[in-house]
């Protein structure tokens, strides 16, 4: 998958470079800062499939983000935490696409720094829950056989109960989180949409079953477990499929374990809604027409939101999903388009 390894020159003797760079046996690069080449000039979103680089980097600026309002459950500061950009799998409405100038992957090493970081956020809230989520810019789980840092922020939560980690993933790549022993307050949550609809167009990402494998797995090891029906999107049949999908997870038992399930209905900002166009223009993602919103992002008109929302909705608590689990993401009830 790998082209070559570029790494930071003053992280060369970091154990967690040695060890990246003992399982890769890549061609590799040394250089001052990765910004002086990662993003400096175009490399267009498809090259990932035949030429993807891996910069190990030192995470500089700011190591955490406020989380927009609706990112998480609603009452409680959310946080995210950066800990690489870009992704190995291909999602066709993914982000990343129009978000940055390469597909180029970056894994940041300086994970000291930024549960520093956490840590000093959260006596700022001094004694209130504080959420941190990982996997905004990139998938939490799908290079942990690689990257080595989970037992860090595991630690971390183990040590301040009132910090809740979120692990947000698509991965099946749960052997390093096993090693772990649960916490009430390290969650992994899931993407998760109907299985015709995720093989259609989560390239390259394990099967909808196989996440669903994989949760129950850790459910079965008291691991927390969180899902994300995020994005929804239309499709012929499409209540049909997704009460196939809560039927599944309900058979695993699944539904009644969650810490919470978000609901979001497909969207895009401008340019990367250009980006999907381009990249992927037979993609089911364009057979049901959207619109500008009132936040500028293009999605399905706010009657079909909010039917698709709703339904889904009731249909997650017919199938054993808490109410109170519930939460409907990036979504605002009182605009309209
Ligand atoms: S798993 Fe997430 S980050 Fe990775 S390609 Fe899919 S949407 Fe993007």
């Amino acid at each position: 998958m790998w082209n070559k390894l570029i790494i930071e020159e003053h992280l060369k003797d970091h154990p967690r470079v040695k060890a990246i760079q003992e399982k890769l046996k890549l061609p590799t690069l040394y250089l001052e800062n990765y910004d002086d080449i990662w993003g400096k000039s175009k490399k267009p979103y498809l090259h990932k499939r035949d030429s993807l680089n891996l910069f190990l980097a030192q995470k500089k600026g700011q190591l955490l983000k406020l989380a927009p309002d609706a990112y998480g459950q609603a009452g409680e500061p959310h946080y995210y935490f950066i800990h690489a950009y870009n992704c190995i799998y291909e999602c066709q409405y993914c982000y990343l696409q129009g978000y940055f100038n390469t597909p180029d992957i970056v894994i940041f090493i300086n994970h000291e720094e930024i549960i520093q970081e956490m840590q000093r956020v959260l006596d700022e809230h001094s004694g209130k829950r504080v959420w941190f989520h990982a996997g905004e810019f990139s998938d939490s789980l799908a290079l942990t056989h690689l990257t080595g840092e989970l037992e860090l922020y595991h630690e971390f939560c183990q040590k301040n109960p009132e910090a809740i980690i979120e692990l947000r993933t698509k991965s099946v790549n749960i052997k390093e989180l096993t090693k772990l022993t649960p916490l009430e307050n390290f969650i992994v949550s899931f993407s998760l949409s109907p299985k015709k609809m995720s093989s259609q167009i989560d390239l390259k990402t394990p099967s909808s079953e196989a996440r669903l494998k994989a949760m129950a797995s850790l459910k079965d090891k008291n691991f927390k477990i969180a899902a994300h029906f995020d994005p929804i999107i239309y499709e012929n049949n499409f209540k049909d499929h997704y009460r196939a999908l809560l039927e599944e997870m309900q058979n695993l038992q699944l539904t009644s374990a969650l810490e919470y399930l978000s609901l979001g209905v497909v969207r895009f900002t401008k340019d990367v809604y250009r980006e999907v166009e381009r990249n992927y223009p037979d993609s089911p993602l364009h057979s049901t027409p959207m619109v500008k919103s009132f936040d500028n992002k293009i999605r399905y008109n706010h009657p079909m939101r909010m039917w698709m929302m709703n339904t889904v909705k009731d249909q997650a608590i017919a199938h054993g999903v808490r109410p109170e689990a519930l939460y409907l993401c990036m979504e605002e009830d009182a605009q309209t388009t």
